[in-house]
C-alpha cells in the first residue's frame, strides 16, 4: 500500500529542513511504500519565472543555494557526482525554452532528494511527472502513474510536484501552488491509504497565522469546507487538490514539517459541524475579498468590522459564506476584527444591572450601557444588561432586559432582592440620604452595590465600616469611585496605596466643582461673587441651596470618603470647616442671603486682591494631614495657593487631588474633569466592570 507525502518549498528550503523531511519519510517508509512529492525549494519558482522574463539576477544565488544544500547533505564521491548533476540540470534549464524554465525547480529539488535517499540505502525511483501527469487528463494520468509504479519494486518513489506534460506531448505546470494537486493525483492513481500535505503551518487554520496571530488549527473539516477555504484564498492548500482526493475517498492530512506532532487538519467526508469554519482572503485587482467560510452572519460580521472602525465596500452572502470587500490598507485589521468576533469569543458572563435613580446620571448610564454593550463584551467577556430601573416613585423590572419606564408601585429594594440573579449589580444614582440603609439587605441577597450617591457617606465611621463588612461577608463588591471627582480614578489610587501598606501623609483635595468654577471666574471689580454664585445655582451647578457648597458640606462628604479610603477613621466633627461666607449668612432666607452676599463683596474682593498681590490664587481646599503626634488634622476652607501648586492652574470645574505618602518623596497628583453626567456614568460603568 502507498503513502503519499508532499512537502512544500519551505520544508525543503535548506539542508537542515531536508534532513527533517528525510526523517519523516523514513518513518513513513517503515509503514508502507512511499511516494514523495516535492515542491521546488522556496523562492525557486519565482526566480525561474523572472529568469524567463529576462531578469537573471536571482540565478547565481539560486544555483549557490542548491550547491550549498548538496555540500551539506553529501560527502566524498557522492557530493562530487550530485554537484555535477545539479550543474548539468542548471545548464539544461538555461538552454530550455523560456516557457519551460519554470518546470526545473521541482526537478532540482527532487533530484537532490532522490539522490540522498539512494545514498541512505533506500531502493529509490525518481518519477518523471512530465511524462506521467498529463494536464486535464486525469484518467490517462492515473493509468500512467499506476503503470510506472507497477513495473518497479522501489520502496520510495520521488516525484516532482507542480510540473506535468500536455496531451500534445509538451511540458507544462498545474498552476502556482500546484504540487498539492500533483500529490492528490498520485494518491488517487494508486488508491493510496494516506495523503499527507506537509507544510510550514499546523494545518488549515481559522485564518492565515501570518496575518492573524490568534489563528488556530481546524482539526477536522469536510472536503467542501476545505475547497471553500482554498478557493477563497487560503494558500495552505491548492484548491484543485480536493477533487481527486474526495473522488477516491482519501482523507487529506495537512501537517507541519516543523512540528510533526503538533496541530494538523484532517480533511474527510464527515458531516460538517455547524457554524463558521474559517476566514480566507485574497487580493482581487485593487481590493481585498474576505470570505467567512460557513457563515451567514452578515450583520454580525458588519458590526465586528464597525467596532474596528471599518466599513466594508460591499458585504453579501453567497453559497453559505459571508463575502465582503475592503481596501488593502485595512485587510489585516479587518481579518483580526472578524477573527476576534467569530473565533475568539470568550465565555461571556451576563451581568444584570438594577438602577435606582433615573435622573441625568441614571439615564446617561442606561444609554451608555446600551451603546457600549458589544464593545464591552469583546473587551471584558461581560455582557451588561439593565434589568431594573426606579425613580423616586415607581420602578420596573424585566429580567429579559427591557424594563421600560418605571410604573410599578411598591418597594423597589424588596422586589430587587426577590428577583435578582446572584452577582447582579445595584446602582445607586439617587440623591437619597437614607437609601444606604438598605445596602446590607442587597448584599445579603447576593447583589453588589455601585454608588454615585455621596450623601450615603456622610455617616459615622462605624456605619461606613459596617456597610463594607456587610459587602465582605456576602462576597459582594461595594464601589463608589464616582462620589469624588466623577470619572477621575481617585479612590482607586488611594486604596491601591493603602492595600500595599503605603502610608498616607497628606491629602489635599480641590474637589468642589462649584467653587472651582466660581473662584476661577471671579475677578475683583468684575462680576460680583454673589452674581457668580447665582449663575452657578441657575446652571444647576450648586446644591438647591448654594450655601451647602459655600459652607463646605459637599467638600466635607468627599473628604470623609477620601480619608476613610486611605484607612483613616475620620469623623465629621474632626474636620475644621471654615465656610467661604460668614456664619450669620446661613440663618437667613435665601433672598436675604443674596442681599447679604452683595454686601460681603467688598471684603471678598479685598481678600482676593491681597492674595493676588502676593502671586497667589484662592482655592477651596479640603485637606487631611498627619500630625507629629501620629494623628490627623483635617480642614476645609479657602487657601492661597502659589503657581507651583497643582490647584493654581485648575480650569472650570476641574478637580485636583494631591496625595503625599511615606513611600515617595513626591506626591501623586490627579487632575482633570470632575463633573458631568457622561463622566459619572462612565465612572459607574467602570466600577461595575472592575
Ligand atoms: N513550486 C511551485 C510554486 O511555487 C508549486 C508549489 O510549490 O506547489 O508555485
Ligand atoms: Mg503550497
Amino acid at each position: 500500500m502507498f503513502r503519499v507525502l508532499k512537502f512544500g518549498g519551505s520544508s525543503v528550503a535548506s539542508a537542515t529542513n531536508i534532513s527533517r523531511v528525510l526523517d519523516l519519510v523514513g518513518q513513513e517508509a517503515a509503514k508502507g511504500r512511499v511516494i514523495l512529492v516535492s515542491s521546488a525549494i522556496s523562492g525557486c519558482t519565482d526566480t525561474l519565472l523572472q529568469l524567463a522574463e529576462g531578469n537573471p539576477e536571482g540565478l547565481e544565488p539560486l544555483r549557490e543555494r542548491h550547491r550549498d544544500i548538496v555540500r551539506r547533505l553529501f560527502t566524498g564521491v557522492e557530493r562530487r557526482s550530485v554537484l555535477e548533476r545539479m550543474d548539468a540540470l542548471f545548464e539544461e534549464m538555461l538552454k530550455a525554452p523560456d516557457a519551460e524554465k519554470v518546470t526545473y525547480g521541482e526537478i532540482f529539488s527532487t533530484t537532490l532528494l532522490a539522490a540522498k535517499l539512494e545514498a541512505d540505502g533506500y531502493r529509490t525511483q525518481w518519477l518523471d511527472s512530465r511524462r506521467l501527469v498529463i494536464k486535464d487528463k486525469p484518467a490517462l494520468t492515473y493509468r500512467n502513474i499506476a503503470g510506472a509504479v507497477a513495473e518497479n519494486s522501489a520502496d520510495i518513489f520521488v516525484a516532482p510536484g507542480f510540473i506535468c506534460g500536455t496531451a500534445e506531448g509538451g511540458v507544462s505546470t498545474l498552476g502556482r501552488g500546484g504540487s498539492d494537486y500533483s500529490a492528490a493525483l498520485y494518491a488517487a492513481a494508486l488508491q493510496a491509504d494516506s495523503l499527507q500535505i506537509w507544510t510550514d503551518v499546523p494545518g488549515i487554520m481559522t485564518a492565515n497565522p501570518k496575518q492573524v496571530s490568534h489563528a488556530r488549527t481546524i482539526p477536522e473539516m469536510t472536503y467542501g469546507d476545505a475547497l471553500q477555504m482554498a478557493s477563497h484564498g487560503a494558500k495552505v492548500l491548492y484548491a484543485p487538490t480536493v477533487a481527486p482526493a474526495m473522488e477516491a475517498g482519501i482523507a487529506i492530512e495537512i501537517k507541519n514539517t516543523f512540528n510533526p506532532d503538533g496541530g494538523k487538519t484532517v480533511i474527510c467526508g464527515s458531516a460538517r459541524p455547524s457554524g463558521t469554519v474559517g476566514i480566507a482572503s485574497r487580493k482581487m485587482d485593487s481590493i481585498v475579498e474576505v470570505c467567512l467560510v460557513g457563515s451567514n452572519a452578515v450583520a454580525e460580521a458588519e458590526s465586528a468590522l464597525a467596532l474596528a472602525g471599518i466599513a466594508p465596500l460591499r458585504i453579501w452572502e453567497e453559497e453559505g459564506n459571508v463575502l465582503l470587500t475592503v481596501r488593502p490598507a485595512v485587510e489585516i485589521p479587518a481579518l483580526r476584527a472578524l477573527h476576534r468576533t467569530f473565533f475568539e469569543t470568550l465565555p461571556v458572563s451576563q451581568v444584570n444591572l438594577f438602577v435606582a435613580g433615573y435622573g441625568t446620571v441614571g439615564k446617561e448610564l442606561v444609554r451608555m450601557v446600551g451603546e457600549t454593550a458589544s464593545a464591552v463584551t469583546l473587551r471584558t467577556g461581560k455582557a451588561l444588561r439593565v434589568v431594573g430601573i426606579a425613580n423616586s416613585r415607581h420602578y420596573s423590572i424585566d429580567l429579559g432586559g427591557n424594563p421600560g419606564t418605571p410604573s410599578e408601585e411598591g418597594d423597589y429594594i424588596d422586589a430587587v432582592c426577590a428577583l435578582a440573579p446572584k452577582g447582579s449589580v445595584f446602582i445607586d444614582c439617587t440623591d437619597s440620604e437614607t437609601l444606604y440603609q438598605r445596602y446590607p439587605q442587597l448584599f445579603a441577597a447576593g447583589l453588589n452595590v455601585v454608588s454615585s450617591n455621596r450623601r450615603s457617606f456622610a455617616v459615622p465611621y462605624v456605619t461606613y465600616a459596617s456597610l463594607h463588612a456587610a459587602a465582605r461577608e456576602n462576597g459582594a463588591f461595594f464601589r463608589y469611585e464616582t462620589t469624588v471627582g466623577a470619572a477621575l480614578p481617585i479612590l482607586e489610587s488611594i486604596s491601591r496605596g493603602a492595600n500595599s501598606l503605603d502610608e498616607v501623609l497628606s491629602i489635599e483635595a480641590v474637589v468642589s466643582c462649584t467653587l472651582n468654577q466660581i473662584l476661577g471666574d471671579y475677578r475683583p471689580g468684575g462680576e460680583s461673587f454673589a452674581a457668580l454664585v447665582r449663575k452657578a445655582q441657575e446652571a444647576g451647578l450648586t446644591e438647591p441651596d448654594p450655601r451647602l457648597d459655600l459652607g463646605g458640606r459637599d467638600a466635607l462628604r468627599k473628604l470623609l470618603i477620601l480619608a476613610r479610603e486611605a484607612g483613616v477613621r475620620l469623623e465629621e466633627e474632626d474636620v475644621q470647616v471654615v465656610p467661604v461666607i460668614p456664619a450669620a449668612m446661613f440663618d437667613v432666607p435665601l433672598d436675604r442671603f443674596y442681599e447679604d452676599l452683595e454686601a460681603f463683596e467688598a471684603s471678598f474682593a479685598n481678600a482676593t486682591r491681597a492674595a493676588e498681590a502676593q502671586g497667589f490664587r484662592r482655592r477651596f481646599v479640603a485637606s487631611l494631614e498627619k500630625t507629629e503626634e501620629g494623628g490627623f488634622r483635617a480642614g476645609i476652607g479657602l487657601r492661597n495657593v502659589a503657581p507651583v501648586h497643582p490647584a493654581y492652574h485648575l480650569r472650570g470645574t476641574e478637580n485636583a487631588i494631591i496625595v503625599r505618602s511615606a513611600f515617595h518623596p513626591y506626591p501623586l497628583v490627579i487632575q482633570g474633569p470632575g463633573e458631568g453626567a457622561r463622566e459619572a456614568a462612565s465612572s459607574i460603568l467602570n466600577d461595575i466592570l472592575r
